[in-house]
């Protein structure tokens, strides 16, 4: 089958050079193994880090010579899984490559989805960890509460459009966000339901803020870092909840350490700060698929998606989302078999 590799550790920026699609064998199917075609990969920028040798994060980094992997969306095309019969939908880690061997431990019911339920490229984005995420970080971390003003930042991406509509539906009264660009901005606005919008790039965050929210904020979800986050402690009300969900400025040379400085913030106004790995609360995920799925039904929120075709241009797909090039969840669709 096709795979994508990692040729070599980036030098610096990631490079189309870095990747390459090659040809490998794929092992016989065992007891309760299932073939899979892939039809849809998720794009994430944690594996921005993957790339690294140094940097380790919440899961094993690339190895050069071998395929990348990554969250994905198939049909089975032969199964020795009685309960997961050819032509079921199912998720799993296994993207990145055209057709998977998946093992029993991935074949369990957890990984079939729906597609009755909603479209399969929803069940990567708004209803797959994407929207997980916000939801986790809303509903949980931040405790998001009715009346609350609610900042995100990367607020046109995947989990930032997603988290901006759920702030909306579970009560914040006003939501704003900041996007790179006006074109991203304006869809803040009219595509996802943010009360206000600021470009981050044509406007110091802080100033952006004390204009949108003069009154400052309750809840800051940080897909950011850096400079931004640093603004948000500034506007942030005492008592103010910040989930720490990623860190997007923070890779390569973009590091504004002196950011840091602006942690006095948290003593002074008893902030409440939290990281988080969406993984440690798979315990919400029965409420959060029942609620999401409903929102969707009703058409409260919309699901958004950004398609690259083909395995050959995932590699692409990956530069483009770092670059800012997705709005929504960046996918990748492989065509036929
Ligand atoms: P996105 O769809 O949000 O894509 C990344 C976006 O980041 C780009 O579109 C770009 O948008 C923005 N960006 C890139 N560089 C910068 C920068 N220097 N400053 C500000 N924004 C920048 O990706 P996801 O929704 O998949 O992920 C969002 C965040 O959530 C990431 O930090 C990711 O690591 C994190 N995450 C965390 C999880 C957890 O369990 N904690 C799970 C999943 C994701 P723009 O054009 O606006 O610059």
């Amino acid at each position: 089958t096709r795979v994508v590799c990692l040729v070599r550790r980036p030098d610096g920026e990631p490079a189309p050079a870095d990747f390459a699609v090659e040809e490998r064998p794929l092992p016989p199917l065992a007891e309760g193994q299932l073939l899979v075609r892939n039809l849809y990969m998720s794009v994430d920028p944690s594996m921005r880090g993957r790339l690294e040798s140094t940097e380790k994060h919440y899961t094993h980094n690339f190895t050069p010579g071998s395929p990348l992997d990554g969250r994905a969306l198939g049909v089975v095309e032969e199964s020795r899984c009685p309960s997961v019969p050819p032509g079921s939908f199912v998720r799993h880690q296994l993207g990145w490559r055209e057709r998977a061997v998946l093992d029993p431990a991935d074949t369990d019911g957890a990984g079939r989805i729906d597609p009755e339920l909603a479209p399969l490229p929803t069940w990567l984005g708004l209803l797959g960890q994407t929207g997980f995420t916000a939801y986790v970080g809303l509903a949980r971390i931040a405790e998001v509460r009715p009346g609350d003003t609610v900042f995100v930042s990367a607020a046109a991406g995947a989990v930032g459009s997603a988290a901006g509509q759920f702030a909306r539906m579970l009560g914040a009264e006003r939501v704003i966000g900041t996007a790179g660009g006006p074109d991203k901005c304006a869809l803040l606005v009219k595509e996802f339901g943010y009360d206000a919008a600021a470009d981050y790039r044509a406007e110091p965050v802080r100033e952006a803020l004390a204009r949108l929210a003069p009154e400052g904020i309750d809840v800051y979800f940080d897909n950011v870092g850096g400079e931004q986050l640093a603004a948000a402690l500034h506007a942030l009300r005492p008592g103010g909840r910040v989930a720490l969900c990623g860190m997007m400025s923070q890779f390569g040379g973009d590091r504004r350490s002196a950011d840091i400085n602006q942690l006095i913030q948290a003593v002074l106004k008893r902030l409440t700060l939290r990281g988080f790995i969406v993984r440690d609360h798979e315990d919400l995920r029965p409420e959060f698929e029942s609620r999401v799925a409903d929102w969707l039904r009703s058409g409260d929120v919309l699901a958004r998606e950004t398609v690259v075709d083909g395995l050959e241009n995932a590699p692409e797909a990956l530069l483009s989302l770092l670059a800012g090039g997705n709005v929504g969840k960046m996918l990748v669709r492989l065509d036929g078999p």
